[in-house]
């Protein structure tokens, strides 16, 4: 048996973020532009604090500026959506990520739709999902960037192949499933409810798997050659720390598929790389510039 070619999505995202790095110099020398990463954290979610301290890190070392509001997790949803329509108005920021989950207390739909469509850098706004879905220039949700850019990198042209996605949220699999479309790629959709996921799967030259239920995803369920873009993060004990692991059983997988992405260091880091691409895409686009070749949908 062969083993698959190892996908290594930290290098792929060290190279993204120094096209951004590039860009950003570019549109400081030429336009006298820094774009401007605004992240709103609430509350004191221990996994959401990493994600916005690394968010807040890699926006400054590509010469961006990075405003962070950490709020308490008390704070109404009015106050909240006053921060947002301030941010708005801002002309410093162009990109407004709120981080999620936020408390029980605040509707996130109605926080995340009052972000301006233009500097939704998560691209979960509703005009970003009808843009991304009409095949119009949109904010397009990180994740699913990240490893279309991957698999675009992997296999060049994907027209007329078999995508199989695992998953329908509206964060990564629902986008993801539209961009593979997108890209004329024969896009099945799976989710809790479907039969003989296992068949399903097997049909596919390319499976994104994006549940968040550890290595439910055997490596016989893969075609031969197909490339796999694990997107689960799952969290294990292991002693006082955790480990993570996919939604795919790598060890099995690698054995049969063409090229996989690892978990950790595959998806992972592509989706802050895309973040930052996204702000810079944001940037150019609100003064009326061209975004940068490779680092939009
Ligand atoms: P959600 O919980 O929102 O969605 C999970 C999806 O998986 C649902 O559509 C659900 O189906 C489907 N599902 C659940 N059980 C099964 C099953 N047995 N068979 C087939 N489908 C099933 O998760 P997210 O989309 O937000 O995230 C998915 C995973 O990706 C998580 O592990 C998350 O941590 C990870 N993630 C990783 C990121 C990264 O940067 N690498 C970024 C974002 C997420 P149904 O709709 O029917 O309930």
């Amino acid at each position: 048996m062969t083993s698959a070619k190892i996908i290594d999505g930290k290098a792929f995202a060290a190279t993204i973020r120094a096209r951004v790095s590039d860009h950003v110099t570019r549109l400081r020398e030429e336009h006298d532009l820094t774009p401007g990463l605004a992240v709103v954290l609430v509350g004191e979610d221990p996994a959401s604090q990493v994600y916005v301290r690394m968010k807040g890190k890699q926006t400054l070392e590509v010469g961006m500026a990075s405003f962070e509001h950490r709020l308490d997790a008390s704070t109404s949803q009015e106050d909240l959506l006053a921060l947002v329509h301030q941010l708005n108005a801002d002309p410093k920021v162009h990109g407004i990520l709120v981080q999620l989950p936020l408390p029980d207390h605040v509707d996130s739909n109605t926080v995340i739709n009052a972000i301006a469509p233009e500097k939704d850098v998560d691209g979960f706004h509703i005009s970003n999902a009808g843009l991304l879905a009409t095949g119009q220039n949109a904010m397009v949700p990180c994740t699913p960037l990240g490893s279309l850019m991957m698999l675009r990198d992997q296999l060049g042209s994907l027209s007329g192949l078999d995508a199989v996605v695992v998953g329908r949220s509206n964060i990564v699999g629902k986008p993801m499933a539209q961009l593979l479309l997108g890209e004329s790629c024969t896009v099945t959709i799976a989710h809790s409810r479907t039969k003989n996921l296992a068949e399903v799967v097997r049909r596919a030259d390319i499976v994104v798997a994006a549940v968040g239920r550890r290595k439910m995803i055997p490596g016989d369920w893969i075609k031969p050659g197909a490339t796999v873009i694990d997107v689960g993060i799952n969290r294990i004990p292991n002693g006082d720390k955790t480990r993570l692991v996919g939604d795919v059983d790598f060890d099995s997988a690698v054995q049969v598929a063409g090229a996989i992405t690892p978990v950790p260091g595959g998806v992972g880091p592509m989706t802050i790389a895309c973040l930052l691409a996204n702000t810079v895409t944001a940037c150019c686009r609100i003064h009326g510039l061209r975004p940068p070749e490779g680092l939009t949908a």
